[in-house]
């Protein structure tokens, strides 16, 4: 890897006529006098014939639909002029193609069109053509004045944009008036990419004498070892320091130590890229968070636009104002009767801060109730708070004396329900331990905190219809408060907005926290209703970081394209897709349980369908079957044997049917060996 040479670059410019053309000309040249076997490429060319000229010039052979797959004859930006064409652009045919020419050649030169922010398509600049394609840039600029403001915007955008920018080119020098003379001295001190070369004015350069003097000029002034120099890869050192300095979190960090550590570097919609370059897809969403893609550009520019203007100030105190703005938008779209906004910045923050709230919301109201119920196989955080209701041993038992008491009630675990109904017969027993806690209890009892609809952390455990509804009902009836924890279930994952709102539950108190900001920045609210709120003369709680301004900015957006995308319309019909694809799992030998809600997937791997015994711990069959499932380019995380599916909602359909058959790839691989 480490010496591997670079194999394209893309030629942009600083405006259009600045001679992109003419310096692809001269790098090709060149290259091809170095001997090495050089192709172009023009994805899109409106009038002209830049891309003969290019073929002509370079001797290239290939068919000229791969060399440039979208000619328009007007001379406007494509968007325009494929436009008033008529011409639809499959920008996938555009990727076959380059893909093709670059494995026909050593080395692709690929012309882009105008500038960096020349509009290709709908929502689509020269810019995101150069992400997806994945390559290096050269700036081509004009020489003379103006050239610095040009270069240095492009430069500038082309960082905002993460473009590897390799070097500028200076073209069609005359040296004839002091801007041009020493605009190249200047520009070496502001740009941060090197220059890579000027390239005199040639006269006639389409001409054969022309290309002459551009192969000789090209030669003399081009440095194209600094071209063709790529950046180091530098993973052995990365994985090194990773397993030298880093302590995972719920990691066997033994195992990690031996094995080679995937680390990632860079991402795109559905995908994620590790530092060796290889894409998989992002199947469970960056750990649940991710919602409409990672590297939106909305988000991103929000992002972006905030750091523009402050990155972080306290709310203690003081204002900021995209939290007022998130606030408000908050109140807006949760159940009803929410109308406070605590902001903090993790699940497990805003559980604690649920969990003091309603604890001393009793002790002001002069009530002494100070303690809670929890569920079987709940998850709440890590925090010492929010272990103290959670309900899995595995993560949780350790810390048992450390912890406050709270009641553990059954959970609505249908597979493993000890009476063995299928929940459209279910009468939902696993209620019963609930009821009489409550009305034992009730007097002690401060609040109740579930998870609605799905118990993710445990293996995505979905309930029976109608049982949180009950729940809350129950909650009402003996005055206990109810928490509802939307951490994991929040921002569209079951296909509504919150869970709560499918049965039409309004909780006292809501938590939510990773897809909030859709996966960009660690951010959490508690929101309560106006009751708990005028309780408090001040909550002593809060943490540095509450309402960051980065964060809440990235929130916003995150809300702002789920109204212009209309993401949860849209998921409908994939959610039925996803329903659809699961079903030839069910044939899986191994496949004891397949759970889905909305966005939310766990297929529970059991030993043996019949008896639902499960595997044996120590052999790790859902840690085994997401690692096979990296050969089929898949990023998956189970928990324990459950094997989870939580793609992004933006996930296309093709890259869902990925996703599936990856998955089943995978699972069939494993449990066939460990039958
Ligand atoms: C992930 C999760 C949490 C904890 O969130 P962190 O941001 O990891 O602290 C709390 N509750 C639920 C339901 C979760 O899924």
């Amino acid at each position: 890897m480490n010496n591997s040479s670079l194999k394209a670059i893309f030629i942009t410019a600083t405006d259009t006529g600045v001679g992109k053309t003419i310096v692809s000309c001269a790098i090709g040249i060149a290259l091809k006098k170095q001997g090495i076997d050089v192709g172009v490429m023009k994805p899109f060319q409106c009038s002209g014939d830049d891309t003969d000229f290019l073929m002509r010039a370079l001797g290239v052979k290939d068919d000229k639909r791969l060399v440039n797959p979208y000619y328009a004859k007007e001379p406007l930006a494509p968007y325009l002029a494929f436009k008033r064409a008529k011409i639809k652009i499959d920008l996938d045919k555009v990727f076959s193609a380059y893909e093709e020419l670059k494995k026909r050649h050593e080395f692709l030169i690929v012309e882009g069109a105008g500038g960096l922010l020349v509009p290709i398509k709908e929502n689509y600049l020269v810019c995101d053509l150069i992400k997806d394609l994945d390559i290096p840039a050269v700036i081509v600029a004009r020489a003379g004045l103006g050239t610095l403001n040009h270069t240095l915007l492009t430069q500038r955008y082309a960082l905002d944009y993460a473009i590897d920018v390799k070097g500028i080119i200076i073209n069609g020098f005359k040296g004839n008036n002091l801007a041009e003379k020493t605009n190249p001295e200047v520009l070496k001190l502001f740009q941060e990419a090197p220059l890579l070369g000027i390239v005199p004015f040639v006269k006639n350069a389409k001409s054969k004498q022309g290309l002459e003097n551009l192969a000789k000029a090209a030669k003399n002034n081009l440095d194209l070892k600094l071209l063709l120099k790529t950046k180091r890869h530098i993973n052995s050192r990365l994985a090194k320091d990773d397993k030298d300095f880093i302590w995972h979190p719920f990691t066997r960090m033994k195992e990690w130590l031996n094995d080679e550590p995937l680390i990632i570097e860079e991402a795109k919609g559905s995908y994620l890229k590790d530092s060796q370059g290889r894409w998989y897809l992002d199947g469970v969403s960056s750990l649940w968070v991710n919602v409409h893609g990672h590297r939106k550009r909305e988000i991103d520019l929000a992002v972006r636009n905030q750091l523009n203007k402050v990155a972080h100030s306290t709310l203690l105190g003081l204002g900021n104002v995209p939290s007022i703005g998130l606030a408000r938008k908050l109140v807006e779209i949760a159940p009803s009767g929410l109308k406070k906004v605590f902001y903090s910045d993790s699940g497990s923050t805003a559980v604690e801060i649920a969990l003091k709230m309603a604890y001393q919301y009793w002790q002001i109201k002069g009530k002494p109730k100070t303690t809670f119920i929890h569920l079987e196989n709940s998850y709440h955080g890590d925090t010492i708070g929010s272990v103290s209701v959670g309900g899995i041993d595995l993560f949780h038992k350790a810390y048992k004396k450390l912890l406050f008491k709270s009641f553990k009630v059954d959970s609505p675990y249908c597979y493993r329900c000890p009476k063995d109904k299928t929940y459209p017969l279910c009468g939902f027993e696993c209620l019963n331990m609930l009821k009489e806690t409550l009305s034992t209890h009730h007097q002690k009892i401060a609040a109740l905190i579930v998870e609605p609809l799905v118990q993710a952390a445990a293996g995505m455990i979905v309930w029976p219809p109608g049982v949180y509804k009950e729940m809350a009902g129950l909650c009402k009836k003996h005055n206990v408060l109810l928490i509802a924890d939307e951490v994991a279930v929040g921002f569209g994952r079951t296909g509504t907005m919150f869970a709560s709102t499918q049965e039409a539950v309004s909780p006292d108190i809501l938590c939510v926290a990773k897809g909030i900001t859709a996966g960009y920045l660690p951010l959490a609210a508690t929101l309560a209703t106006q009751k708990i709120f005028d309780a408090f003369p001040t909550f002593f709680h809060g943490h540095t970081y509450t309402g960051n301004p980065l964060a809440c900015s990235a929130a916003l957006a995150n809300l702002e394209v789920f109204k212009k995308e209309k993401t949860l319309e849209k998921l409908k019909s994939k959610i039925e897709f996803f329903k659809g694809g699961l079903e030839r799992f069910k044939a899986l030998e191994h496949a004891g349980d397949i759970r889905q809600k909305g966005f939310m997937v766990g297929i529970e791997l059991v030993k043996n369908k019949k008896t639902k015994e499960p595997y044996a711990w120590e052999e790790k069959i859902g840690a085994k079957v997401c690692r096979k499932a990296r050969d089929y380019g898949l990023i998956l995380r189970p928990l324990g044997d459950v094997v989870v599916l939580m793609p992004p909602l933006s996930i296309s359909k093709p890259e869902l049917i990925r996703l599936l058959d990856g998955a089943y790839e995978a699972i069939v691989e494993i449990t066939e060996c460990y039958r």
